[in-house]
């Protein structure tokens, strides 16, 4: 996957404070990039340095191939929605995306209106803005950050705050555009069970720091069920495995191999491998929850 957005040792201090510390991210073109952190770590900070709104106190990024100077005339082609997305409440929401499209000089026809058919929009005439749901609000400023047809869209939290209904419509929202328009988004949250229905790879980010970046099938498997076996020898557990007809099953550090099919053969399993002179050190069924596993990650308690 082509890489889009780069950054090299990002960082940015607020006096002593590391808001953001280090941060190496990738980006693919097309992807939906989740990056997820609880309230205070460094995703706005970061969020605002890679979209020009904040300058980095150290470290660099790479903006569609380009770096330093560079990246400048770039960021006209990314759309963001970070804190408020300058709604005006009493104006409609074709009015507001029209004001959005003068201001940055778009003068593409029915532009608006295909903006407003995207975000599932078209119904709401002339109902102004301050009287439209909060998922609805949301929809707009989405909509808002894609006037002049952005190839990147970053969105600082869009799901904050909205009900199951609204979360759903925003997800059904991006996913399309997504597919539809090959945007590539970078979409921020502090609940991990959200993003996990949309993103394509996730960056894990804790005190400023990015501690790990995975893509979804990373993530999943890592959540998934499956026996953890612990073996004195893996390749010989192996070799009996597959004599059982085990396909499904990965060796994944010097003593330990996960497997993710017949949850319920460790009894058999244990007794195939004493019989050929394997130690069996541990077998545990494991169902890891995609939050539990970000909360071990992190350390501590639910942040919701
Ligand atoms: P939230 O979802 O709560 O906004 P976040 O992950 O987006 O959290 P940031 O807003 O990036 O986190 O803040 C990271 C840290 O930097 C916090 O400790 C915050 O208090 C601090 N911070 C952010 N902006 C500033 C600023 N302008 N001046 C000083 N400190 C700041």
């Amino acid at each position: 996957m082509e890489h889009i957005l780069v950054t090299n040792s990002l960082t940015k201090k607020y006096r002593h404070h590391k808001a953001v510390d280090g941060v190496n991210m990738h980006v693919g073109r097309g992807a939906i990039y989740g990056l997820i952190g609880r309230n205070g770590a460094g995703k706005t900070t970061l969020l605002k340095m890679i979209s020009g709104l904040a300058g980095p106190t150290d470290g660099e990024f790479s903006l569609f191939g380009q770096t330093g100077k560079k990246t400048t005339p770039l960021f006209s082609r990314i759309g963001t929605l970070i804190e408020s997305p300058g709604i005006f409440g009493n104006m409609d929401a074709t009015e507001n995306l029209r004001l959005k499209a003068i201001a940055l000089g778009v003068r593409k026809k029915n532009h608006v209106e295909e903006l407003l058919e995207l975000v599932g929009l078209s119904h709401t005439g002339n109902k102004r803005v301050k009287n439209f749901s909060l998922g609805m609000k949301q929809r707009l400023g989405i909509a808002l950050a894609m006037v002049g047809e952005p190839d990147m869209v970053i969105l600082d939290e869009p799901i904050n705050g909205l009900d199951p209904h609204g979360i759903a419509e925003i997800r059904e929202t991006l996913c399309r555009l997504n597919a539809e328009k090959q945007i590539t988004f970078i979409i921020s949250s502090h609940i991990l069970e959200e993003l996990s229905k949309i993103a394509t790879h996730y960056g894990i980010i804790h005190n400023g720091v990015l501690l790990q970046e995975l893509t979804r099938k990373e993530l999943h498997d890592k959540c998934s069920e499956r026996i953890e076996l612990t073996v004195d020898d893996t390749s010989k557990a192996c070799t009996i495995l597959e004599a059982m007809d085990f396909r499904h099953f990965k060796v994944v550090s010097n003593d330990t191999i996960h497997i993710f099919e017949r949850l319920d053969d460790t009894g058999e399993i244990a007794v195939a491998l004493s019989c050929q002179g394997v130690k069996t050190i541990g077998i545990v069924v494991k169902n890891e929850a995609l939050e539990d596993y970000f909360l071990n990650l992190t350390g501590g308690e639910r942040n919701v």
